[in-house]
Order: C-alpha cells, then structure tokens, then sequence
C-alpha cells in the first residue's frame, strides 16, 4: 500500500505531496537519484509542520526523512547529542530531560524534526538570550547529489554550514546533526505572566523582564481596537532551579475529523479573545507550571489544524526592525481588527541582536507578530497587501516557514543573501516556495 499524501501544516496552498519514505541513511543516494531522473528534482520533508509551501517540493514528490529517528551518541556530561535528522524534538527531550538537559532553543511546537529545525533555523522565546536553534548545532552530515556525503561546521565546509542553516532544504539532505543541549535542573517552568493595555506597555514590559529571563513572549487579541490595539499577556519564565527532571506525557485530545466549514470565525474570534484576556491578571503574578504547557500549548490537541475545515488556514509572520516596530506593529494589528479576521493567539516576541549563523535565517534584531487566519480569497487580494505594505515600509520581512503568499520581490527585498543560496543550492532539490520568490 502507498503512502498517503502529504500536506504542510496550513493545508494550503492544496499541492499534496507523493512521499517517498526513507528509512535508513544507506538509500539516501539511490532515492535521491532515481526521484531526480524520473520527476527532476524533490525535496527533504521533515514532519510537515511549516504552514505554506516551504516544505511541498516542485515536483511535488519529497523524501520523508522523519523515519531516520535514530539517536547515535550522547554525553550527559557536556550535553552534546548527534541523531538522525528525523528525530523530534519531543523524542530528544524524552531522552535528555531525565539526565537533566534541554533544548538550548525550541520553537513553539515540539513535533519538528531536528532536519527541519536546522532546515528553517527556528527560533523560540530565548531569542534575546540564545539566538537561533542554528547557533547550538557544532556539525551535520550532508548528502548532495554531486558531491556525495559532506561534514559541515563552522570550520569545514563553512559555506555550506552557513547555507544550510535557514537553507530551507535546498542544499542537500542533512542525514544527521549533533548539537549542544542546556543544563536544566528541573523540568518546571517558573513563570511571571501578567496582562497589559496597550502596545507601548508591551514595549515597556519586554525592556523590563527580557532582561531578567530566558524566556518571555506575549499573546495579543488581535480583535481588539481603537485604544485597547496591542493589548494582550506577557508570559515570562525561567527552569525552576530545583524540582522533579519529568518528561510530560504526549497530548490525549485531538480533533478526528476536518470539519465541512472552519470554526474558527469573527464571532468565536472576538469572543475567545476578550475572555482568554480578561482571565489574566492585571498585576504580576508567579506561576509553575511544566514545560509542555509553557513551551507547547498547541501540542495539547493532536491535528488542531483540522479546526480550519478544508480551505485551510494561513499564517502571516513578520519581522520588524526596532526602531519601526511600535508604529508599524500598531498599523497591522488595526488592519487585522478592521478585517474582521485573525486567530485565537497571535503572539508577539522581540528577537534580540545575537546574529543567526545562517545565510537566510529569518530573526534579526526587531520584535515579530505571527497570527493564523483561516483560507479566503480575500486573504491575498485585500488583507495581505495591506499588511505587506506595512511590513515593506518598515524594512521588515516575512518567515518563509510560514509563508504562502509574499511577492517575490518582497522576499528577495528582505533576503539579499538568496543569490548565495541558489549559487549553492543542490540543483537535485527545489521547493515550490523557491520557484515561486526566486523566478
Ligand atoms: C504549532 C507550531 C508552532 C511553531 N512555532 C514556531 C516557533 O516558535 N519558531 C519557529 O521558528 N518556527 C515555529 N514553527 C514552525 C516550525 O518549527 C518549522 O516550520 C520547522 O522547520 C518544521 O519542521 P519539520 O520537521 O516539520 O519540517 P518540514 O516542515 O517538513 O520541513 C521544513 C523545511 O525543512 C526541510 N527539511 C526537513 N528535513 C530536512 C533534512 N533532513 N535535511 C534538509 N532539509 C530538511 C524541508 O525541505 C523544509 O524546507 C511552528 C510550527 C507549528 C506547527
């Protein structure tokens, strides 16, 4: 029996994606090779969960590499781990949290492949302490279809290390990767979480706590407006310094079907938004709670992108540099009220200024907004023009893990370094993503 298609996270744009599964690292070339004779060119695919086309191949026939699950060493005394490219995040915790290690950087979902961590160099809420997931990867194997079987750090094959990280799966097939973890003595969160007005107190309360945690982000009700714009909660947090080294059990509820139409909609919008901000307190308080619900909110609900119905969802995530961030974040956040749509949590970050080792990483010295709206047409022809505009005329740029929509000329606008890519890039690999910015 075939494997089933797959599609990205958003489930748009509707390409669904012939897997090839690959197993062992041994039939990496000959896959490689005959996908590239018979379709021209394929593409790594990790777990599927970038949201628009990123991760579908212009062929539309990938290499799913999630099964290369394999760990191959650790040592708990340095915290140094290599394993297959296809292994989650959440498999490295479950075997590292009882020696006393974590991530060093995890983005807001634990489902990803270490492949694709690297592949988009994602970044979490310690940006302004610890950059990119990139910075804490020492080497990686790297298979390409002319020059066979490659190590990259930062001292071998520097160039390609550095294409590689943020590369978006388009320099050859990362088959393995070691990387630096951080010591935790426990596996709870010790949090700070309190509500604010407006987005100036968000400004103020990011100088504030970002200095004294590793961790903080703000979720916004993007359905607010007039004076309340930008209000939202701040949660702020650092490993407890004693406590118990748990792993957190895997989500038991999921949505089983996709619904005919998307619940997510202006009337639930508006509502869930209001509620979730009034439950927050208004003054500072302290809370423990364990990293799962800190980290991974979303992982609590197996396919929660299935809630969108069948059309979909997009999400829309920008990067703002500091000195435009306040007035621009406010312009898009009224556009987004005025359009009536948008999702139950837009979260709001700033990046600090530790620079991502890769050549097109998406973080950068600035804060970034990232929200879902469920698929229409309306979408592309009114909301994310507007907000486009906005983001352009802030000297800003848009997450192309996140992407289905920016111009072409918008993303070689923000990333100058994607002439260096393509010199680079393993003609065997090309993305639907790529040909649509790059041509
Ligand atoms: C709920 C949720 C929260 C998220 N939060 C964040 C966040 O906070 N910060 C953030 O940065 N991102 C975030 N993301 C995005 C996600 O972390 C990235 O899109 C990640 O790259 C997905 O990894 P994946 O293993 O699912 O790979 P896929 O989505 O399948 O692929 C991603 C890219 O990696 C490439 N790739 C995969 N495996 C390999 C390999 N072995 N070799 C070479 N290339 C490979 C693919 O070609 C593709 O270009 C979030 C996503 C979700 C669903």
């Amino acid at each position: 029996m075939s494997a089933p298609q797959l599609l990205s996270w958003g489930q748009y744009p509707p390409f669904p994606q012939t897997p090839h599964p690959c197993h062992w690292r041994e039939m990496l070339p000959e896959t490689l090779d005959a996908l590239v004779r018979a379709h021209g060119s394929t593409l790594p695919f990790g777990n599927g969960r970038s949201y628009g086309d990123s991760c579908l191949a212009a062929s539309d026939r990938v290499m799913h590499l999630r099964h290369l699950d394999r760990f191959i060493q650790a040592n708990w005394t340095t915290g140094i781990l290599t394993a297959e490219a296809g292994v989650t995040l959440q498999e490295i915790l479950a075997l590292a949290i009882p020696h006393g290690w974590f991530l060093s950087v995890t983005p807001g979902t634990q489902l990803i492949t270490l492949g694709g961590a690297i592949a988009n160099d994602v970044h979490g809420k310690n940006h302004h302490v610890r950059g990119t997931f990139g910075r804490h990867v020492r080497r990686f194997g790297l298979l390409r279809s002319q020059e066979g079987r490659l190590v990259c750090s930062p001292q071998d094959n520097a160039e390609l290390f550095a294409a590689t990280i943020g590369g978006l799966g388009l320099t050859g097939l990362i088959e393995w990767a070691e990387i630096q973890l951080l010591p935790i003595r426990s596996s709870q969160i010790d949090g700070q979480v309190e509500r604010f007005e407006t987005l100036a107190e968000f400004f103020t309360l990011s100088d504030e706590l970002d200095r004294r945690h590793e961790y903080g982000v703000a979720w916004i009700d993007c359905a607010a407006s007039g004076r309340t714009t930008g209000r939202g909660v701040y949660m702020a947090g650092d490993f407890a310094t004693e406590g118990a080294l748990e792993v957190a059990d895997p989500a038991r509820l999921g949505i089983p079907l996709t619904p005919p139409i998307s619940l997510i909609n202006g009337l639930s919008l508006r509502a869930f938004n209001a509620v979730y901000w009034r439950k927050h307190p208004r003054t500072r308080q302290a809370q423990r709670l364990g990293y799962a619900p800190f980290f991974y909110p979303l992982d609590g609900i197996h396919q929660w992108n299935r809630l969108y119905g069948p059309k979909g969802f997009q999400q829309y995530q920008c990067l703002i540099p500091h000195g435009e961030a306040e007035p621009a974040i406010h312009a898009l956040l009224s556009a987004i009220a005025a359009s009536g749509t948008g999702s139950f949590l837009a979260v709001l970050k700033r990046c600090g200024t530790i620079a991502s080792p890769g050549l097109l990483s998406f973080p950068a010295p600035g804060t970034t907004l990232a929200l879902d709206f469920p698929q229409s047409e309306r979408l592309d022809t009114y909301l994310f023009p507007r907000l486009d505009a906005i983001v352009r005329e802030a000297g800003g740029r848009l997450y192309p893990a996140k992407d289905a929509h920016m111009r072409g000329e918008d993303f070689r606008h923000g990333y100058p370094a994607w002439e260096r890519l393509e010199a680079l890039r393993d003609p065997a690999l090309n993305s639907r993503f790529w040909t649509r910015v790059t041509t």
